[in-house]
């Protein structure tokens, strides 16, 4: 017990000790205790009361200074008090720089609550979404920000996803929208104007379809004039075959490449797209075979289709023909003579597959995260000499978004490659009903 108690039992004794003996000597000893007792509670009583009073804040009170108790109480919590404050100040200079720092950030930040409702919005959000504290906070971020991509995107949202919406502000700013979770049933919306660099995007994208679409004609014009001069049985023209032979195929390899642009132009330019019309896949498969067992020629590679007939997919038959074509064509121009190209056409529980494996030259692993991209060749001289243009992995890669699918290589050196285009499960359709979908007339 410390010393301020034990002096106060000290006191109290002394009191009681007193009262008795002077009730003893008055020959009342009971009353004199009990007035003793009830003085004691009263002086207690009030300093509580002051306690009190000054513990609400009453400028007009003093403390309770009286016994050492009461002094150490108050002090103590006076000492509460003022490290209170300086909290309270430390705090409130941090939350104003916090404040100050989301105020300047480009990037609009929301803090979501409880089912998605808005806690907390910068003034960046205000510019970008459109959104306003004072009358927005509480409510659902959903019913603020309704597109239907970022509603979707909200509910199955994955660690790391992102989406791109049209900001409701309007004024053409594309958004680019994360969600970070964090605390307890917190998340941070954080979004981003990407206008920009969706504006440059589409720039390029028209510079290289605008290019490709002029040269076109002029090269059309160009290899018309060759084959002209090649048909010729003028002896004029006897020395100069083999140069105009040279200058016809690299006037059409010129011509391929302008072609595989412009497709790669159509297909980045399709967004939102109606599910299409059904694609007979077995027999388009049975075509390219037979277009694959040509372009072989006298090499000899022993091609082999397995598809599984009735297995139709709505899309594109126009663009998946060539997503296929490239594959397939792949096979035969990496694989060497002789070489054996497997194609299966099939469905299981993943979804619906078409899969082309060789036993070719294979790839080194470095190179197959980048085959997809434009023009990447792993040999340069190789894929110009067996006609390649760079661009084949990359149409099919576009093709297959588009479709909602998505292309799978797995390749060792010296042994083979296998590439697999995979497609949802939802996109097979019965023969039958796509002769009657046929009839409807879809967009393909
Ligand atoms: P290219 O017109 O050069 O064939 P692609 O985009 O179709 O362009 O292919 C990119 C590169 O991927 C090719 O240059 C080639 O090196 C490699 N590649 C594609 N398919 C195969 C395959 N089946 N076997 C080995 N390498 C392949």
């Amino acid at each position: 017990m410390s010393r301020s108690w034990w002096a106060l039992c000290r006191r109290l004794g002394l009191i009681v000790l007193g009262a008795a003996l002077l009730g003893w000597f008055a020959g009342r000893v009971l009353l004199a205790l009990l007035i003793a007792v009830a003085g004691c509670l009263a002086w207690q009583l009030w300093q509580l009361y002051r306690f009190d009073r000054w513990l609400q804040d009453d400028k007009d009170v003093d403390p309770p200074r009286a016994g050492l108790i009461w002094e150490g109480v108050v002090s103590r919590i006076d000492r509460l008090r003022r490290r209170n404050r300086k909290r309270k100040r430390k705090l409130g200079r941090l939350l104003e720089q916090f404040q100050q720092a989301t105020a300047a950030l480009p990037d609009a930040a929301v803090i979501l609550g409880d089912d998605d409702k808005m806690v907390w919005c910068n003034e960046a959000s205000q510019r970008l979404l459109g959104l306003v504290p004072g009358r927005d906070i509480g409510l659902p971020v959903t019913n603020l920000l309704r597109h239907p991509g970022f509603v979707a995107f909200l509910t199955r949202q994955h660690q790391g996803d992102s989406v791109e919406f049209p900001s409701p502000v309007g004024d053409g700013l594309a958004l680019n929208a994360r969600i970070v979770p964090y605390g307890k049933k917190r998340r941070l919306l954080l979004a981003t104007d990407i206008t920009r660099v969706r504006r440059l995007e589409q720039m390029r994208q028209d510079f290289i379809a605008n290019v490709s679409h002029e040269l076109r004609t002029p090269l059309t014009v160009v290899i018309g004039y060759l084959e002209t001069l090649l048909d010729s049985d003028s002896p004029a023209l006897e020395a100069w075959r083999q140069p105009l032979r040279g200058m016809r195929q690299q006037a059409g390899r010129m011509l391929h490449i302008i072609e595989d642009l412009l497709m790669l132009a159509r297909l980045e330019a399709q967004k939102d797209r109606t599910p299409g019309k059904p694609v007979a896949v077995p027999a388009m498969l049975v075509d390219i075979a037979d277009d694959a067992i040509a372009l072989s020629g006298d090499q000899g590679h022993r091609i082999n289709l397995m598809a599984e007939p009735g297995l139709w997919i709505l899309g594109c038959g126009k663009e998946l023909r060539s997503a296929f074509s490239n594959v397939v064509f792949n096979a035969v121009r990496y694989t060497p003579a002789g070489g054996k190209i497997e194609i299966r056409w099939y469905a299981d529980e993943g979804g619906i597959r078409l899969a082309v494996e060789d036993d070719g030259e294979g790839i080194a692993p470095q190179h197959i995260p980048r085959l997809s991209e434009r023009f990447y060749r792993v040999n340069r001289d190789r894929s110009r000499g067996s006609g390649g243009t760079g661009l084949g992995l990359s149409i099919v890669k576009h093709v297959l978004n588009n479709h909602g699918g998505q292309l799978r290589i797995s390749s060792e050196l010296g042994k083979g490659s296998l590439f697999v285009c995979e497609f949802p499960a939802e996109l097979r359709v019965e023969p039958s009903t796509a002769f009657a979908r046929n009839e409807t007339g879809s967009r393909w």
